[in-house]
């Protein structure tokens, strides 16, 4: 049984000081009704962060992805090439429009999709002559993948890329802000998220003609007309003027938040380098890493217990740490889909789920708090 301290969360939502403010404006204005200055205010400041053009505020990032399949022109019977170990959400959207996910490993400097695994994907798809429309690049963790050898081939195939930078909102590429890179980028503020709004999305691109688009089709399609006038299908994923304040105000702590959780990572580090068979996710040398979540892996033969088994004993001290992702390819959801390993005799996604956790990492998390968790990683791994 936990014994009766208090619960540390994986990653629970921060709030900072301004966003009571922002949402009193909302009240104060009456603009509570969905959209409003915030949104717009929000929209704009969140380009201007990433680098992009223009954005488009959802009610989720599911309804970003969603849009994004939508705008490239996903229909029925066509293929969509997507990160394998990520979450559920990153493939559901390809399942809406009846679509079929290819899923592609991860390769082991960054954790992210496998420009070798790609590449093999592509060539069989192309002897096959069925490429897909799109494909969906996650960079997980806080970590960007490894964008420039994964356009190229892309690129070669005209293949446009949908960047799902769900977990990396402030991760940099080469100087450039994740989600920026891809034909379109897609940011999440669910309430774990290294920002939230309790519950929101965003859709970035410098297309701003399909972000017009996307912004129709987000509410209702209504056409221009005096009357409720509609000739497409449409969705209700905008994001409120409330939610959209709040936002703005995490969005203003943002760089705060990512150096808070960074030395979070380095604690952990630190203190737990005394354990052997330890190995955190690496940073790659192309940009930063905002460790949303601390990461690693645990090597069971030198550390003499299993990631599964910390995990347990970090829940019976009343402390929630979880498994990586496990891939979308061993999903019943996703059973009979297509699959390529990084190597084909190597698969860098599931020895990950099989050896990887995440550690309770939220910017809110304490010293003390921290400390217990190393203490009971230690005495977990000393049983
Ligand atoms: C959270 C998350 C999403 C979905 O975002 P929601 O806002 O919860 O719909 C998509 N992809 C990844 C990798 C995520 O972590």
């Amino acid at each position: 049984m936990g014994n009766h301290t208090e619960r540390i969360y994986l990653s629970p939502p921060h709030m900072g000081e301004r966003e009571q403010q922002y949402i009193a404006e909302a009240f104060a204005t009456n603009w509570i009704a969905p959209l409003g200055p915030h949104v717009e205010g929000f929209e704009r400041e969140l380009a201007g962060y990433v680098g992009s053009n223009g954005a488009l505020a959802l009610s989720s990032g599911t309804a970003g992805i969603h849009l994004a399949l939508r705008l490239l022109g996903v229909k029925q019977g066509d293929k969509v090439f997507c990160s394998s170990l990520t979450f559920v959400a990153t493939a559901n959207p390809i399942l809406y429009e009846g679509a079929e996910p290819v899923f592609i490993d991860s390769e082991p400097e960054t954790w992210n999709m496998s420009p070798l695994a790609l590449e093999r994907a592509f060539q069989e798809a192309e002897q096959n002559g069925h490429l897909p429309k799109a494909v969906i690049v996650v960079s997980l963790y806080g970590q960007s993948a490894d964008m420039d050898p994964i356009k190229a081939i892309c690129d070669r195939y005209g293949v446009p890329i949908i960047e799902d930078a769900a977990e990396a909102l402030g991760t940099t590429y080469k100087g450039k802000g994740s989600g920026s890179i891809g034909k379109f980028g897609i940011f999440s503020f669910n309430g774990n998220k290294i920002i939230t709004t309790s519950g929101g999305g965003m859709i970035v691109s410098d297309d701003l003609d399909a972000l017009h688009k996307a912004r129709h089709w987000a509410t209702q399609s209504r056409d221009q007309a005096r009357h409720y006038q509609h000739s497409e299908i449409g969705y209700n994923y905008r994001l409120s003027n409330v939610l959209a304040g709040i936002g703005r105000a995490q969005l203003e702590i943002l760089e705060e938040r990512i150096a808070i959780r960074r030395a979070i990572f380095d604690r952990y580090v630190e203190e737990l380098s005394q354990v052997p068979g330890l190995a955190f996710m690496p940073e790659a040398e192309f940009g930063r890493h905002t460790r949303w979540l601390t990461t690693l892996t645990v090597d069971e033969a030198q550390t003499g217990v299993s990631a599964v088994e910390i995990v347990d004993a970090l829940a019976e001290a009343n402390i929630e740490a979880r498994p990586v992702w496990k891939p979308l390819h061993l999903q019943p959801l996703f059973e009979g889909c297509t699959y390529y390993p990084h190597q084909p005799e190597e698969s860098v996604s599931e020895r990950l789920f099989h050896t990887g956790l995440c550690l309770p990492s939220g910017s809110s998390l304490t010293e003390s708090q921290q400390t217990r968790v190393i203490d009971a990683f230690i005495q977990a791994v000393n049983k």
